[in-house]
């Protein structure tokens, strides 16, 4: 059985240092309190899946295209296409604030946590001279992109505490933020060993104030010595309920023969009446 325990990198109550949490983190804990509070308090992680690979590599060669354009200080033709009078700004930490490990980082005085996240680029307005967070992603889709959805919550998040951390460094940050979307074809005649792309720029008006507060709330769920409650639904939750009753009846009743009668899977309701109990 893989170890999900990573004592590495869990808070400590008592530790007067700051901890770091990633912009990943304060996502967990949006979307749930309780598996943010098994990861950073008892370090019991989500399984990690394996990453995205052709996903990262599109992103890869966006940052080589507008590195170019960087370079020579001049807008990428997308830009000129939808009307962003910008260029990518250059600034001698760009490396780092793109860095997964490094990236944009503040320390936030109020709750001592050390706030990071890496950005994919960043571009600066030509006349009001405010910087615009770009975000790079791709996909496969019939039709057009857009950012409506309810897994796309999680792309609006993300650039806004891009948004709040380069405001926290002192920036002058605009609240429209772009997302630079890779949209797979599949409509060409065949593979021919590449993949061709249409991208769009899709503006996105943020509003990072929900961070300083989230935080607090962050900080408060971390020093506290109990574990958060699991919302109504969860479909982790379900499954891991489900797996434990399966294995804890096959504890009881030992392995079943092959002629037994197979298990029933308990249906949705009944898993989370019997949350309490197991978890
Ligand atoms: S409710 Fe879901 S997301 Fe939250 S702790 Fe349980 S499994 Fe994790």
């Amino acid at each position: 059985m893989g170890d999900f325990r990573r004592f590495k990198r869990t808070f400590d109550p008592n530790s007067k240092d700051s901890f770091r949490v990633s912009r990943s983190k304060i996502d967990l804990f949006t979307e749930c309190p309780r598996c943010f509070y098994l990861d950073l308090r008892l370090g019991i992680k989500r399984p990690d899946f394996p990453s995205f690979t052709l996903n990262s590599a599109v992103d890869h060669l966006l940052k080589k295209e507008f590195d170019i354009y960087r370079a020579d200080s001049t807008a990428h033709p997308l830009m000129k296409t939808y009307g962003i009078d910008a260029i990518p700004y250059t600034h001698p930490d760009m490396e780092k604030w793109r860095h997964n490990f490094t990236g944009v980082e503040h320390f936030h005085k109020k709750t001592g946590l050390t706030v990071f996240g890496a950005v994919d680029d960043i571009w600066k307005d030509n006349k009001t001279g405010q910087l615009y967070v770009v975000d790079y992603k791709s996909t496969s889709i019939n039709g057009d992109v857009t950012l409506d959805g309810e897994w796309k919550v999680a792309y609006k998040r993300q650039v806004e505490i891009y948004q709040w951390l380069l405001r926290s460094n002192g920036f002058d940050v605009s609240d429209i933020a772009y997302f630079v979307y890779a949209n797979g074809r599949k409509d060409v005649k065949a593979f021919d060993g590449k993949l061709e792309f249409n991208i769009c720029v899709l503006p996105y008006h943020g509003d990072s104030r929900w961070v300083d507060q989230t935080l607090e709330e962050m900080i408060k769920t971390l020093r506290s010595d109990v574990i958060p409650k699991a919302p109504a639904v969860c479909k982790y939750c379900d499954y891991r309920l489900a797996a434990a009753k399966a294995s804890m009846a096959e504890k009881a009743n030992g392995p079943k023969k092959e002629s037994a009668k197979k298990s029933r899977i308990p249906r949705d309701g009944e898993i989370s009446k019997d949350a309490k109990t197991l978890f």
